[in-house]
């Protein structure tokens, strides 16, 4: 590993070498997620030390996508219908190249990932979030919008988190299942996901309105996640 980055050929994508090191010197855990049918199974694979993380993820597969209304979760079934049955999750905090996720295309997923497809016999993709990243992450509007005092609160912070790691699972899941379909429509899909269903929440939970989002949404310029892994 070493010798192939004194020769300038070190990875910046995932797993890249500091992040097998990271790995390395942490030890690395892993946690078996079963969130409703509609969404994959999913082995979370991370770095002791890192549960919070692993919290976070668990609970926006197991409670903030159950609660979401219908209509939103629809938006993804032929995704989701398409999406391999068990998904493995490389959990970090942040990666290298600063991207929130990348998916992995087939045939360059971990050892973990290559194992368990053997032992289960079924379609198994990987992925990799950058959960802090994601947390950081003020894709829109609340970066442009002043939330009112009463909606901006530690609940609403941990909402957008969890809201946040799943909008980001469902744009690479999205790259995993349709490997041809341009960023741009991946992106949009995915933001657009995640701004109606923090609008919807927020009009719920404190009743504020968010009147701006729509045209908020052309001047949107982040980036979630490269092309490809590696
Ligand atoms: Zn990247
Ligand atoms: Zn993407």
């Amino acid at each position: 590993m070493l010798v192939k980055s004194i020769h300038g050929r070190t990875e910046t994508h995932s797993p890249g070498l500091l992040w097998r090191f990271y790995r390395w010197l942490r030890g690395t855990e892993q946690i078996l997620v079963r969130p409703t049918r509609e969404l994959p199974l999913v082995l979370i694979s991370f770095a002791g030390g890192d549960d919070e993380g692993v919290e976070r993820l668990r609970g926006a597969l197991e409670e903030t996508w159950p609660t979401l209304p219908d209509s939103f979760r629809r938006r993804y079934t032929p995704i989701l219908s398409d999406a391999p049955p068990l998904v493995v999750v490389l959990l970090r905090r942040r990666n290298i190249c600063t991207c929130l996720g990348h998916h992995h295309p087939h045939g360059t997923e971990s050892r973990t990932t290559r194992r368990l497809r053997n032992l289960s016999g079924v379609r198994t993709g990987e992925l990799d979030l950058a959960f802090e990243a994601i947390r950081d992450w003020e894709p829109l509007p609340l970066s442009h919008l002043a939330l009112p005092p009463e909606a901006s609160t530690a609940e609403t912070r941990s909402f957008q988190w969890q809201l946040a790691l799943l909008a980001v699972l469902l744009h690479e899941l999205h790259h995993l299942t349709n490997p041809q379909e341009h960023e741009h429509i991946v992106r949009k899909q995915s933001q657009t996901f995640y701004e109606d269903v923090l609008a919807h929440y927020l009009s719920e939970r404190f009743h504020v309105e968010y009147g701006l989002q729509r045209e908020l949404r052309h001047e949107v310029t982040s980036e979630i996640g490269g092309e490809g892994a590696r």
